[in-house]
């Protein structure tokens, strides 16, 4: 069965990358073992660590004054491990646009981090990304979240503020940010860049110092180790390579968001001129990944998510925190993908208006 999945994640892959994993299952380049049983210390599992790195690093034209972590543990491991390893003075500012930004917070601050909102759009139910100004005092660097899965708001564009830390757990690799002012990004692979399991950290090298936090958690040990301090997760890292792989050959980072672009819009435009169906989120702040909408009636949204699942469009309830509907419209959703959505959405509003 074919079905256009709109999860949130871990959320669709791409096609082609699903046929190449079933072709190479059985046997991964002639070695007689798929992936899931090569050693992460054979020369096979090597090539695949090492190929993704580069993947990235040309995907986002990192220079070498960056380092790239393969870890494990999810986003939410990292809300605590960045500050202990960065955060000099344990003093940083963070953004509060909502749900996930604030677990940052509280994560960081059982690290023992002093943790001062230098803005927040919670006064707006986190409708928007706010209005950031330069902080007074001197912080270890300022928290972003750059798109916010379950409130469907994004950064157009990066604030122009240094030693930025960046959450990009749902658009990484979907919307071409300038990095220069950014000290370090994080987040989950299974979104935009495969399967779950697997933990993106890219940070600056000069940030890289000794600390004496267990080894697990030591950026430094983490990054002599090339990321195999302990059993990697082999099999997240080759289906990364292989998402990384697909993204290079449709032309990169500015070809995806272009894309991006187009599908969101497309569903954007619908919701605007809709009258059964609304999207709350200042126009100026929409995620082009987690496009969040509501009828505004409950039991209807409830029947509308049924409808939609029996047509073969899954997993569009919206996140308990917010309810209504959530399309996630990540990298690997098709141009199809969402112009079956906004068939559906039209013929659903024709019919219970
Ligand atoms: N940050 C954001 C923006 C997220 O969307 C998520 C997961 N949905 C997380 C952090 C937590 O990620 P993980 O499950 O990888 O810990």
């Amino acid at each position: 069965m074919s079905v256009y999945n709109f999860a949130a994640g871990p959320a669709m892959l791409p096609t082609s990358v699903i046929n190449q994993i079933k072709r190479d299952l059985p046997s991964f380049n002639d070695s007689g073992m798929s992936v899931m049983e090569i050693s992460h210390r054979s020369d096979l599992f090597e090539n695949i660590i090492n190929g993704a790195k580069t993947n990235l690093r040309d995907l986002l034209n990192l220079t070498d004054d960056y380092e790239i972590l393969f870890l494990q543990g999810g986003a939410t491991t990292q809300f605590a491990t960045i500050p202990l390893n960065i955060a000099k003075t344990k003093h940083i500012g963070l953004v509060d646009t909502g749900h996930w930004a604030i677990r940052a917070q509280e994560e960081a601050k059982k690290a023992g981090i002093t943790v001062d909102t230098i803005a927040s759009s919670k006064d707006n139910q986190y409708h928007n990304i706010p209005k950031i100004s330069q902080p007074q005092q001197s912080l270890d660097y300022i928290h972003l979240t750059t798109n916010n899965t379950i409130e469907g708001t994004a950064y157009d564009q990066l604030p122009d503020l240094k030693h930025l830390v960046l959450d990009v757990s749902s658009n990484f690799l979907a919307q071409d940010y300038r990095l220069e002012n950014v000290d370090l990004i994080y987040g989950g692979a299974q979104k935009n860049l495969g399967i779950a399991g697997l933990t993106i950290v890219i940070i600056r090298k000069d940030l890289i110092v000794d600390t004496d936090l267990p080894s697990m958690w030591n950026y430094k040990i983490l990054a002599k180790k090339n990321s195999m301090l302990n059993t990697p997760p082999v099999f997240a890292i080759y289906a990364a390579d292989l998402v990384l792989k697909w993204l290079k050959d449709l032309g990169g980072v500015p070809e995806i968001e272009n894309r991006n672009r187009q599908k969101s819009s497309l569903v954007y435009d619908f919701l605007d001129n809709s009258k059964l169906f609304n999207n709350t989120v200042e126009k100026k702040s929409r995620s082009l990944t987690n496009l969040v909408f509501s009828t505004g009636d409950p039991k209807l949204d409830k029947k509308f998510i049924e409808k939609a699942q029996e047509n073969n469009l899954v997993n569009l309830k919206g996140h308990r925190l917010v309810g209504g509907m959530r399309a996630s419209l990540y990298n690997a959703m098709p141009y199809e993908g969402a112009e079956a959505l906004v068939d559906f959405l039209e013929k659903f509003e024709s019919e219970n208006r």
